[in-house]
Protein backbone atom coordinates (compact mmCIF):
# COMPACT_ATOMS: atom_id res chain seq x y z
CA UNK A 1 0.00 0.00 0.00
CA UNK A 2 1.38 3.13 -1.05
CA UNK A 3 0.82 5.45 2.04
CA UNK A 4 2.84 8.42 1.71
CA UNK A 5 0.92 9.90 -1.17
CA UNK A 6 -2.00 9.55 1.55
CA UNK A 7 -0.05 11.14 4.45
CA UNK A 8 0.52 13.82 1.44
CA UNK A 9 -3.16 14.49 0.47
CA UNK A 10 -3.75 14.50 4.06
CA UNK A 11 -1.31 17.02 5.50
CA UNK A 12 -1.76 19.45 2.26
CA UNK A 13 -5.26 19.57 3.96
CA UNK A 14 -7.24 17.15 0.85
CA UNK A 15 -10.07 14.61 1.20
CA UNK A 16 -9.19 11.05 1.16
CA UNK A 17 -11.02 8.96 -1.59
CA UNK A 18 -13.40 6.64 0.20
CA UNK A 19 -11.87 3.51 -1.71
CA UNK A 20 -8.30 4.50 -0.62
CA UNK A 21 -9.64 4.74 2.91
CA UNK A 22 -10.77 0.86 2.73
CA UNK A 23 -7.63 -0.26 0.67
CA UNK A 24 -5.39 1.17 3.95
CA UNK A 25 -7.74 -0.22 6.60
CA UNK A 26 -7.39 -3.91 4.80
CA UNK A 27 -3.68 -3.69 4.49
CA UNK A 28 -3.21 -2.51 8.06
CA UNK A 29 -5.18 -5.59 9.55
CA UNK A 30 -3.20 -7.88 6.67
CA UNK A 31 0.14 -6.34 8.78
CA UNK A 32 0.82 -4.46 5.84
CA UNK A 33 1.04 -1.15 7.01
CA UNK A 34 3.91 -0.09 8.86
CA UNK A 35 3.07 1.53 12.53
CA UNK A 36 5.44 5.02 12.04
CA UNK A 37 3.76 5.88 8.82
CA UNK A 38 0.03 4.90 10.40
CA UNK A 39 0.76 7.02 12.81
CA UNK A 40 1.95 10.15 10.74
CA UNK A 41 -1.51 9.97 8.85
CA UNK A 42 -2.99 9.70 11.96
CA UNK A 43 -1.23 12.83 13.13
CA UNK A 44 -2.10 14.75 10.01
CA UNK A 45 -5.73 13.95 10.10
CA UNK A 46 -5.72 15.32 13.95
CA UNK A 47 -4.51 18.39 12.52
CA UNK A 48 -7.07 18.52 9.37
CA UNK A 49 -9.72 16.80 10.53
CA UNK A 50 -12.19 14.14 8.84
CA UNK A 51 -14.62 14.94 6.44
CA UNK A 52 -17.96 13.40 7.12
CA UNK A 53 -17.76 11.56 4.12
CA UNK A 54 -14.29 10.38 5.35
CA UNK A 55 -15.43 9.20 8.33
CA UNK A 56 -18.77 7.14 7.13
CA UNK A 57 -16.00 5.43 4.64
CA UNK A 58 -13.43 4.92 7.76
CA UNK A 59 -16.30 3.22 10.14
CA UNK A 60 -17.83 0.93 7.00
CA UNK A 61 -14.17 -0.15 6.98
CA UNK A 62 -13.93 -0.94 10.33
CA UNK A 63 -17.38 -2.76 10.23
CA UNK A 64 -15.85 -4.79 7.25
CA UNK A 65 -12.66 -5.60 9.22
CA UNK A 66 -14.06 -8.58 11.46
CA UNK A 67 -16.36 -11.07 11.80
CA UNK A 68 -19.06 -9.16 10.92
CA UNK A 69 -22.39 -7.74 12.80
CA UNK A 70 -23.31 -10.16 14.96
CA UNK A 71 -26.99 -12.11 14.24
CA UNK A 72 -28.95 -12.13 17.04
CA UNK A 73 -32.76 -13.65 15.61
CA UNK A 74 -36.31 -13.13 16.51
CA UNK A 75 -37.19 -11.74 20.60
CA UNK A 76 -40.44 -10.34 21.04
CA UNK A 77 -39.27 -7.12 22.16
CA UNK A 78 -36.57 -4.26 20.96
CA UNK A 79 -32.98 -5.10 20.44
CA UNK A 80 -31.34 -1.99 22.17
CA UNK A 81 -27.84 -1.16 23.19
CA UNK A 82 -26.07 1.78 24.40
CA UNK A 83 -22.93 3.65 25.06
CA UNK A 84 -20.95 5.85 27.24
CA UNK A 85 -18.10 8.07 26.12
CA UNK A 86 -16.81 6.98 29.44
CA UNK A 87 -16.48 9.16 33.08
CA UNK A 88 -15.85 9.03 36.77
CA UNK A 89 -18.47 6.44 38.85
CA UNK A 90 -20.24 5.99 35.40
CA UNK A 91 -22.40 2.90 36.26
CA UNK A 92 -25.41 3.38 34.24
CA UNK A 93 -25.06 0.52 32.30
CA UNK A 94 -25.41 -1.43 35.15
CA UNK A 95 -28.53 -0.28 36.17
CA UNK A 96 -29.88 0.69 32.27
CA UNK A 97 -30.00 -3.10 30.85
CA UNK A 98 -32.04 -4.48 33.88
CA UNK A 99 -34.40 -1.09 33.23
CA UNK A 100 -34.80 -1.49 29.85
CA UNK A 101 -35.34 -5.27 30.23
CA UNK A 102 -38.20 -4.31 33.02
CA UNK A 103 -39.61 -2.08 30.17
CA UNK A 104 -39.71 -4.98 27.48
CA UNK A 105 -36.32 -4.65 25.44
CA UNK A 106 -33.41 -6.89 25.26
CA UNK A 107 -30.02 -5.71 25.76
CA UNK A 108 -27.35 -7.64 24.97
CA UNK A 109 -24.11 -5.20 25.51
CA UNK A 110 -20.61 -5.26 24.56
CA UNK A 111 -18.12 -3.64 26.91
CA UNK A 112 -14.65 -2.25 27.51
CA UNK A 113 -12.29 -2.26 30.79
CA UNK A 114 -11.76 0.54 32.33
CA UNK A 115 -7.82 2.47 31.50
CA UNK A 116 -7.13 5.54 32.77
CA UNK A 117 -9.03 7.40 35.46
CA UNK A 118 -12.58 6.56 34.00
CA UNK A 119 -13.63 3.18 35.03
CA UNK A 120 -14.72 -0.02 32.93
CA UNK A 121 -18.38 -1.41 33.60
CA UNK A 122 -16.75 -5.08 33.14
CA UNK A 123 -14.38 -4.44 35.90
CA UNK A 124 -16.98 -3.28 37.94
CA UNK A 125 -19.11 -6.54 37.44
CA UNK A 126 -15.94 -8.84 37.97
CA UNK A 127 -15.71 -7.30 41.77
CA UNK A 128 -18.73 -10.16 42.12
CA UNK A 129 -17.55 -13.32 43.08
CA UNK A 130 -17.99 -15.72 40.02
CA UNK A 131 -19.12 -13.13 37.34
CA UNK A 132 -17.73 -14.30 33.93
CA UNK A 133 -17.68 -11.87 31.03
CA UNK A 134 -15.74 -13.92 28.79
CA UNK A 135 -18.85 -15.55 27.33
CA UNK A 136 -18.49 -16.87 23.99
CA UNK A 137 -21.81 -16.10 21.44
CA UNK A 138 -23.73 -19.07 22.53
CA UNK A 139 -23.34 -18.18 25.84
CA UNK A 140 -24.48 -14.65 24.78
CA UNK A 141 -27.38 -15.82 23.44
CA UNK A 142 -28.52 -17.73 26.24
CA UNK A 143 -27.92 -15.20 28.90
CA UNK A 144 -30.01 -12.94 26.93
CA UNK A 145 -32.53 -15.13 26.64
CA UNK A 146 -32.67 -16.09 29.99
CA UNK A 147 -32.41 -12.44 31.10
CA UNK A 148 -33.27 -9.69 29.21
CA UNK A 149 -29.64 -8.54 29.09
CA UNK A 150 -25.88 -9.18 29.46
CA UNK A 151 -22.82 -7.95 29.64
CA UNK A 152 -19.81 -9.19 27.80
CA UNK A 153 -15.98 -8.56 27.37
CA UNK A 154 -15.46 -7.23 23.89
CA UNK A 155 -13.60 -10.43 21.30
CA UNK A 156 -10.82 -9.82 19.35
CA UNK A 157 -13.12 -10.44 16.12
CA UNK A 158 -14.91 -7.32 17.25
CA UNK A 159 -13.92 -4.75 14.70
CA UNK A 160 -10.40 -5.52 14.88
CA UNK A 161 -9.23 -2.90 12.57
CA UNK A 162 -10.74 -0.53 15.93
CA UNK A 163 -8.96 -1.96 17.93
CA UNK A 164 -5.21 -2.19 16.26
CA UNK A 165 -5.76 1.62 15.33
CA UNK A 166 -7.22 2.51 18.75
CA UNK A 167 -3.64 1.10 20.29
CA UNK A 168 -1.45 3.04 18.15
CA UNK A 169 -3.60 6.36 18.52
CA UNK A 170 -3.18 5.67 22.63
CA UNK A 171 0.49 5.48 22.08
CA UNK A 172 1.25 8.53 19.47
CA UNK A 173 -1.74 11.25 21.16
CA UNK A 174 -3.69 10.88 18.49
CA UNK A 175 -6.93 10.04 19.92
CA UNK A 176 -8.93 13.34 20.07
CA UNK A 177 -10.90 14.06 16.79
CA UNK A 178 -14.23 13.47 16.30
CA UNK A 179 -14.38 11.28 12.95
CA UNK A 180 -11.89 8.88 14.69
CA UNK A 181 -13.76 9.10 18.10
CA UNK A 182 -16.99 8.74 15.99
CA UNK A 183 -16.00 5.80 13.58
CA UNK A 184 -14.18 3.97 16.49
CA UNK A 185 -17.17 4.10 19.01
CA UNK A 186 -20.26 3.59 16.14
CA UNK A 187 -18.62 0.94 14.52
CA UNK A 188 -18.32 -0.98 17.18
CA UNK A 189 -21.88 -0.41 18.12
CA UNK A 190 -22.87 -1.26 14.36
CA UNK A 191 -21.14 -4.84 14.39
CA UNK A 192 -22.61 -5.42 17.91
CA UNK A 193 -26.12 -5.37 15.79
CA UNK A 194 -28.77 -3.55 17.69
CA UNK A 195 -30.92 -1.51 15.78
CA UNK A 196 -31.72 1.10 18.36
CA UNK A 197 -28.73 2.72 19.92
CA UNK A 198 -28.71 5.12 22.47
CA UNK A 199 -25.12 7.22 23.46
CA UNK A 200 -24.48 8.84 26.90
CA UNK A 201 -22.14 11.63 25.62
CA UNK A 202 -20.16 12.70 29.01
CA UNK A 203 -18.58 16.32 28.82
CA UNK A 204 -16.92 17.98 31.27
CA UNK A 205 -13.55 17.32 33.92
CA UNK A 206 -13.99 13.81 34.21
CA UNK A 207 -15.04 13.38 30.44
CA UNK A 208 -13.43 12.62 27.39
CA UNK A 209 -15.10 16.07 25.87
CA UNK A 210 -14.19 18.66 28.06
CA UNK A 211 -16.80 21.39 26.65
CA UNK A 212 -20.22 21.01 25.33
CA UNK A 213 -19.76 21.99 21.92
CA UNK A 214 -17.65 19.23 21.38
CA UNK A 215 -19.61 16.93 22.76
CA UNK A 216 -22.57 18.21 20.34
CA UNK A 217 -20.27 17.68 17.62
CA UNK A 218 -19.70 14.02 18.14
CA UNK A 219 -23.14 13.43 19.07
CA UNK A 220 -24.11 14.72 15.90
CA UNK A 221 -21.78 13.01 13.86
CA UNK A 222 -22.66 9.89 15.22
CA UNK A 223 -26.02 10.10 15.41
CA UNK A 224 -25.73 10.76 11.65
CA UNK A 225 -23.85 7.86 11.27
CA UNK A 226 -26.22 5.95 12.53
CA UNK A 227 -29.22 6.91 10.47
CA UNK A 228 -26.60 6.27 7.43
CA UNK A 229 -26.22 2.80 8.23
CA UNK A 230 -30.14 1.92 9.25
CA UNK A 231 -30.27 2.42 12.90
CA UNK A 232 -32.09 4.48 14.80
CA UNK A 233 -29.29 6.40 17.43
CA UNK A 234 -29.54 9.22 19.69
CA UNK A 235 -27.18 10.70 21.95
CA UNK A 236 -27.60 12.09 25.47
CA UNK A 237 -24.98 15.02 26.64
CA UNK A 238 -24.53 14.30 30.34
CA UNK A 239 -22.42 16.06 32.88
CA UNK A 240 -19.13 14.68 34.04
CA UNK A 241 -17.83 17.78 35.95
CA UNK A 242 -18.68 15.69 38.81
CA UNK A 243 -18.53 11.87 39.79
CA UNK A 244 -22.11 9.98 38.81
CA UNK A 245 -23.90 8.85 42.19
CA UNK A 246 -21.94 8.28 45.32
CA UNK A 247 -19.39 5.71 44.67
CA UNK A 248 -16.28 5.55 42.70
CA UNK A 249 -14.44 1.66 42.56
CA UNK A 250 -15.32 -1.10 41.19
CA UNK A 251 -17.21 -3.07 43.59
CA UNK A 252 -18.46 -0.21 45.60
CA UNK A 253 -20.69 0.84 42.49
CA UNK A 254 -22.36 -2.37 41.71
CA UNK A 255 -23.29 -2.29 45.67
CA UNK A 256 -24.87 1.29 45.39
CA UNK A 257 -26.53 -0.09 42.39
CA UNK A 258 -28.19 -2.85 44.28
CA UNK A 259 -28.95 -0.36 46.95
CA UNK A 260 -30.38 2.20 44.62
CA UNK A 261 -32.56 -0.82 43.07
CA UNK A 262 -33.86 -1.46 46.46
CA UNK A 263 -34.84 2.42 47.40
CA UNK A 264 -32.27 2.19 49.94
CA UNK A 265 -29.61 5.13 48.37
CA UNK A 266 -31.24 8.31 46.77
CA UNK A 267 -28.77 8.81 43.59
CA UNK A 268 -30.37 11.98 42.10
CA UNK A 269 -28.32 12.35 39.32
CA UNK A 270 -27.45 8.89 38.34
CA UNK A 271 -31.32 8.57 38.20
CA UNK A 272 -31.77 11.55 35.95
CA UNK A 273 -28.72 10.47 33.42
CA UNK A 274 -31.20 6.86 33.26
CA UNK A 275 -33.95 8.40 32.89
CA UNK A 276 -32.75 11.04 29.93
CA UNK A 277 -31.20 7.81 28.41
CA UNK A 278 -34.28 5.35 28.86
CA UNK A 279 -36.55 7.85 27.52
CA UNK A 280 -34.74 8.25 24.69
CA UNK A 281 -34.86 4.43 24.13
CA UNK A 282 -38.42 4.37 24.52
CA UNK A 283 -39.25 6.93 22.14
CA UNK A 284 -37.00 5.28 20.01
CA UNK A 285 -38.45 1.72 19.76
CA UNK A 286 -41.48 3.92 19.28
CA UNK A 287 -42.79 2.66 23.05
CA UNK A 288 -43.65 6.92 23.30
CA UNK A 289 -43.98 10.15 21.32
CA UNK A 290 -41.08 12.42 21.19
CA UNK A 291 -43.89 15.07 22.80
CA UNK A 292 -44.32 12.58 25.50
CA UNK A 293 -41.03 11.75 27.25
CA UNK A 294 -42.94 12.39 30.71
CA UNK A 295 -44.66 9.41 30.30
CA UNK A 296 -42.02 7.55 29.33
CA UNK A 297 -39.88 8.62 32.50
CA UNK A 298 -43.47 7.96 34.65
CA UNK A 299 -43.16 4.07 33.48
CA UNK A 300 -39.66 3.65 34.16
CA UNK A 301 -40.42 4.95 38.08
CA UNK A 302 -42.45 2.60 37.73
CA UNK A 303 -41.14 -0.71 37.56
CA UNK A 304 -38.28 0.92 39.76
CA UNK A 305 -40.91 1.14 42.51
CA UNK A 306 -42.13 -1.78 41.42
CA UNK A 307 -39.38 -3.83 42.39
CA UNK A 308 -39.44 -5.32 38.82
CA UNK A 309 -35.89 -3.59 37.78
CA UNK A 310 -34.15 -5.49 41.20
CA UNK A 311 -35.57 -8.75 39.51
CA UNK A 312 -34.16 -8.57 36.39
CA UNK A 313 -31.05 -7.26 38.12
CA UNK A 314 -30.02 -10.30 39.99
CA UNK A 315 -31.68 -12.50 37.62
CA UNK A 316 -28.69 -11.53 34.91
CA UNK A 317 -26.20 -11.14 37.18
CA UNK A 318 -27.12 -14.82 38.40
CA UNK A 319 -27.23 -15.89 34.91
CA UNK A 320 -23.53 -14.51 34.48
CA UNK A 321 -22.56 -17.12 37.72
CA UNK A 322 -22.41 -13.82 40.19
CA UNK A 323 -22.86 -14.12 43.73
CA UNK A 324 -23.95 -11.22 45.20
CA UNK A 325 -24.53 -12.26 48.73
CA UNK A 326 -20.77 -13.27 47.98
CA UNK A 327 -19.92 -9.50 47.13
CA UNK A 328 -21.36 -8.27 50.51
CA UNK A 329 -19.98 -11.00 52.44
CA UNK A 330 -15.94 -9.59 50.74
CA UNK A 331 -16.87 -6.33 51.71
CA UNK A 332 -18.29 -6.73 55.16
CA UNK A 333 -14.59 -8.79 55.36
CA UNK A 334 -12.82 -5.40 54.42
CA UNK A 335 -10.51 -6.46 57.51
CA UNK A 336 -6.95 -4.12 57.25
CA UNK A 337 -8.61 -1.60 54.87
CA UNK A 338 -8.35 1.63 55.61
CA UNK A 339 -11.13 3.65 55.63
CA UNK A 340 -10.37 7.38 55.51
CA UNK A 341 -13.40 9.68 56.52
CA UNK A 342 -13.26 13.21 55.53
CA UNK A 343 -15.21 16.39 56.32
CA UNK A 344 -14.82 19.84 55.64
CA UNK A 345 -13.08 22.63 58.13
CA UNK A 346 -16.43 24.37 58.48
CA UNK A 347 -20.12 24.45 57.25
CA UNK A 348 -20.00 25.54 53.40
CA UNK A 349 -20.83 24.32 49.95
CA UNK A 350 -19.14 22.44 47.53
CA UNK A 351 -19.09 24.80 44.44
CA UNK A 352 -17.19 22.41 42.46
CA UNK A 353 -15.78 19.28 42.52
CA UNK A 354 -12.94 18.01 39.98
CA UNK A 355 -14.21 14.67 38.22
CA UNK A 356 -11.10 13.89 36.70
CA UNK A 357 -9.00 14.30 40.06
CA UNK A 358 -11.22 12.23 41.82
CA UNK A 359 -10.87 9.74 39.08
CA UNK A 360 -7.32 9.60 39.05
CA UNK A 361 -7.01 9.26 42.93
CA UNK A 362 -9.28 6.21 42.89
CA UNK A 363 -7.25 5.24 40.30
CA UNK A 364 -4.24 5.43 42.41
CA UNK A 365 -6.06 3.78 44.80
CA UNK A 366 -5.91 0.77 42.88
CA UNK A 367 -9.76 0.94 41.55
CA UNK A 368 -7.95 1.72 38.06
CA UNK A 369 -5.25 0.39 35.93
CA UNK A 370 -2.15 2.88 34.48
CA UNK A 371 -0.96 -0.15 32.27
CA UNK A 372 -3.15 -2.94 30.46
CA UNK A 373 -1.44 -5.50 32.77
CA UNK A 374 -2.26 -3.91 36.44
CA UNK A 375 -4.67 -5.21 38.24
CA UNK A 376 -7.27 -3.81 39.86
CA UNK A 377 -8.42 -4.31 43.50
CA UNK A 378 -12.49 -4.43 43.52
CA UNK A 379 -12.67 -3.45 47.05
CA UNK A 380 -10.61 0.32 47.05
CA UNK A 381 -12.48 3.55 46.30
CA UNK A 382 -14.11 6.49 47.31
CA UNK A 383 -17.64 7.47 48.37
CA UNK A 384 -18.28 11.00 47.79
CA UNK A 385 -21.39 11.71 50.55
CA UNK A 386 -21.58 15.53 49.14
CA UNK A 387 -21.11 16.82 45.80
CA UNK A 388 -21.31 19.92 43.95
CA UNK A 389 -24.23 22.66 45.05
CA UNK A 390 -24.28 19.98 48.71
CA UNK A 391 -23.91 21.82 52.17
CA UNK A 392 -21.31 21.06 54.25
CA UNK A 393 -20.86 20.70 57.84
CA UNK A 394 -17.16 19.26 59.89
CA UNK A 395 -19.16 17.19 61.94
CA UNK A 396 -20.61 14.64 59.11
CA UNK A 397 -17.96 13.03 56.60
CA UNK A 398 -18.26 14.59 52.74
CA UNK A 399 -16.43 11.35 51.89
CA UNK A 400 -14.80 8.21 52.57
CA UNK A 401 -11.76 6.45 51.25
CA UNK A 402 -11.09 2.90 51.29
CA UNK A 403 -7.80 2.00 50.93
CA UNK A 404 -5.38 -1.12 50.73
CA UNK A 405 -3.88 -2.46 53.83
CA UNK A 406 -0.18 -1.56 52.21
CA UNK A 407 -1.04 1.55 50.69
CA UNK A 408 1.81 3.71 51.14
CA UNK A 409 0.21 7.67 51.55
CA UNK A 410 -0.93 8.34 54.76
CA UNK A 411 -4.32 9.13 55.57
CA UNK A 412 -3.38 13.17 55.75
CA UNK A 413 -2.27 12.99 52.53
CA UNK A 414 -5.26 11.24 51.04
CA UNK A 415 -7.58 13.34 52.55
CA UNK A 416 -5.52 16.65 51.55
CA UNK A 417 -5.12 14.92 47.92
CA UNK A 418 -9.33 14.60 47.83
CA UNK A 419 -9.63 17.99 49.17
CA UNK A 420 -7.45 19.56 46.65
CA UNK A 421 -9.99 18.16 44.07
CA UNK A 422 -12.70 20.32 45.53
CA UNK A 423 -14.09 24.26 45.90
CA UNK A 424 -15.93 25.09 48.59
CA UNK A 425 -17.78 28.59 48.88
CA UNK A 426 -19.61 30.68 51.70
CA UNK A 427 -22.61 30.74 50.02
CA UNK A 428 -24.90 28.52 48.05
CA UNK A 429 -24.11 27.39 44.43
CA UNK A 430 -26.75 27.36 41.79
CA UNK A 431 -28.77 24.23 40.57
CA UNK A 432 -26.40 21.42 38.70
CA UNK A 433 -26.99 21.05 35.29
CA UNK A 434 -27.04 17.20 34.62
CA UNK A 435 -28.34 17.04 30.74
CA UNK A 436 -26.85 19.26 28.67
CA UNK A 437 -29.35 18.28 25.49
CA UNK A 438 -30.58 15.42 23.38
CA UNK A 439 -29.32 14.62 19.62
CA UNK A 440 -30.80 12.64 17.07
CA UNK A 441 -31.69 13.01 13.06
CA UNK A 442 -34.96 14.36 13.38
CA UNK A 443 -35.10 15.92 16.57
CA UNK A 444 -32.98 17.70 19.12
CA UNK A 445 -33.58 18.92 22.21
N1 LIG B 1 -13.83 5.34 22.97
C1 LIG B 1 -13.72 4.55 21.88
O1 LIG B 1 -14.22 3.44 21.83
N2 LIG B 1 -13.02 5.06 20.82
C2 LIG B 1 -12.47 6.28 20.82
O2 LIG B 1 -11.87 6.67 19.82
C3 LIG B 1 -12.59 7.08 21.97
C4 LIG B 1 -13.28 6.59 23.04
Amino acid sequence: MELLSLIRRKHAGLELAPGDIHKLVAAMVAGEVADYQLSALLMAVCYEGLSYEETFALTEAYVNSGAGVMEWGEFDGPLVDKHSTGGVGDKVSLLLAPWMVAAGMYMPKMSGRGLGHTGGTIDKLEGIPGFRADLDRDELHSVVRKAGCAVAEQTADLVPADRQTYALRDATDTVDEIGLIAASVMSKKLVSGAPFIVLDVKCGSGAFFRDESRAMQFAKVASRLGRDFGREVACVISDMDVPLGCAVGNALEVIEVVEFLKGEALLYDLQVVCEALGSTLMVLTGQFDIDDRESAVESMRKTLMDGEVLGVFERWISAQGGDLAGLYRKMEALGDYRRIEISADSACWIGEMDALAIGELAQSLGAGRFTKADVIDPLVGLLCHRKTSDSVVPEAPLATIIAKPDEPRSDSDLRREYLSALKFEHTPPGERKIIHGIVSQGWDE
